[in-house]
């Protein structure tokens, strides 16, 4: 399966597991339910010396903690967080985006840690550079860009295509993480450093333990939908996801929070279009005005086939219903729209 050798590792806890990354680096990873590595390594985007792997650690159940957040360890796997009926009742935003994952296969194998972990994609990187290409690109360490060919080398626009980190950075989570350097907590948002070329914030030897969702604001709605080619089963063209704190009259917006995914090389808030909704009553009128603001911050990346009009016309439809849902729903409850 693969043309290089690798040693494997199954340390039973995170501690043991970052003495590893640090014995072995600067070529030791972590492997959790490798649905994004292994592919990754099968077209040579990676060739780990060590693969220093999480599945000896059994993941603690999600729970609601003293100050009231809902904590979820990363290694918990995408078909247990949709599934579980505590997270679909507190947290159905997030259980929403954890079924948009690929197929069941993936979600069953693909842990949350990964899902946030997972590396921005281009039709160029996601296949084997020897199959048709001569020079590697920027982010293989070459002096090339196939889709975009006027980048620099410290440029790449390679898109990052998690639908569970929009949810996530709508509810305003945050990761705790171990590493050499000790633990931290950071949010969710903060993960991302907007570079294609190096797209996670964090150290090489630093694992994310838990995402925590700190207790929702009263009033708080949400919406969420993600588009792919087939309608699933595959990864996006766009995903939206929008909270909204509605008022006691029912009719006005306290705050907003939107976030999209798979149009830059990080998930993007929509801050115009957030501010836009903050104190607006809520009708067609400001609703119309949200997603105007935000088709003219939003700067999307061609990707995968898709032209920016595509993707533009895209959100123009999916942030109305997304909003629309979000604001007429019940409270509490996710509107797929
Ligand atoms: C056919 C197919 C379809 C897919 N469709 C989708 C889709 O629709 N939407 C989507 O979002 N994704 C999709 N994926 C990507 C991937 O399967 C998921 O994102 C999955 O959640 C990755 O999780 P994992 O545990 O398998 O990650 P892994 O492959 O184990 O790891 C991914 C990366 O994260 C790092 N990592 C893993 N866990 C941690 C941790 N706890 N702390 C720090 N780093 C960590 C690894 O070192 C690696 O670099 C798809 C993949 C395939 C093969
Ligand atoms: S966008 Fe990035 S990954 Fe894709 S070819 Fe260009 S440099 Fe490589």
């Amino acid at each position: 399966m693969f043309d290089f050798d690798f040693d494997h590792e199954q340390p039973g806890t995170l501690a043991e597991a970052v003495t590893l990354l640090e014995r072995s680096a600067p070529g030791g990873r972590i492997i959790a339910g490798g649905t994004d590595l292994l592919p990754n390594m099968r077209v040579d985007v990676l060739r780990p010396t060590t693969l220093i792997s999480l599945s000896r650690i059994e993941p603690e159940s999600p729970r609601r903690d003293a100050a009231g957040a809902i904590r979820i360890d990363a290694l918990t796997r995408l078909a247990a967080i949709a599934e579980s009926p505590f997270i679909g009742e507190e947290l159905p935003l997030l259980a929403e985006s954890a079924r948009a994952v690929g197929g069941n296969q993936i979600r069953h194998m693909g842990t949350l840690g990964g899902n946030l972990c997972q590396d921005t994609r281009c039709l160029y990187l996601n296949q084997r550079h020897d199959y048709q290409f001569v020079a590697p690109c920027h982010k293989r360490g070459g002096t090339i860009c196939y889709p975009f060919p006027q980048n620099k080398p410290d440029t790449c626009w390679s898109v990052y295509m998690s639908d569970v980190a929009p949810a996530l950075i709508a509810l305003d989570a945050e990761v705790e993480t171990v590493g050499g350097k000790g633990a931290r907590r950071l949010s969710v948002e903060a993960l991302f450093t907007g570079s294609g070329l190096t797209p996670l914030g964090i150290d090489r030897d630093e694992i994310i333990s838990a995402v925590v969702v700190p207790p929702q604001p009263g009033g708080a709605r949400f919406g969420y939908h993600k588009s792919a080619r087939r309608g699933g089963l595959e990864f996006a063209m766009a995903v939206i996801a929008a909270r909204l704190r509605i008022a006691e009259d029912g009719k006005s917006c306290m705050n907003a929070r939107i976030a999209m995914g798979a149009v830059r090389e990080r998930p993007l808030r929509m801050p115009a279009a957030e501010r836009m909704l903050s104190g607006a009553v809520l009708n067609e009128a400001s609703i119309g005005a949200a997603v105007a603001a935000a088709l003219d911050e939003l700067k999307p990346l061609p990707h995968h086939g898709y032209i920016k009009s595509d993707i533009v016309d895209n959100v123009r439809v999916y942030l109305r219903r997304v909003l629309e849902r979000a604001a007429g729903g019940k409270n509490g409850q996710v509107g797929s729209a």
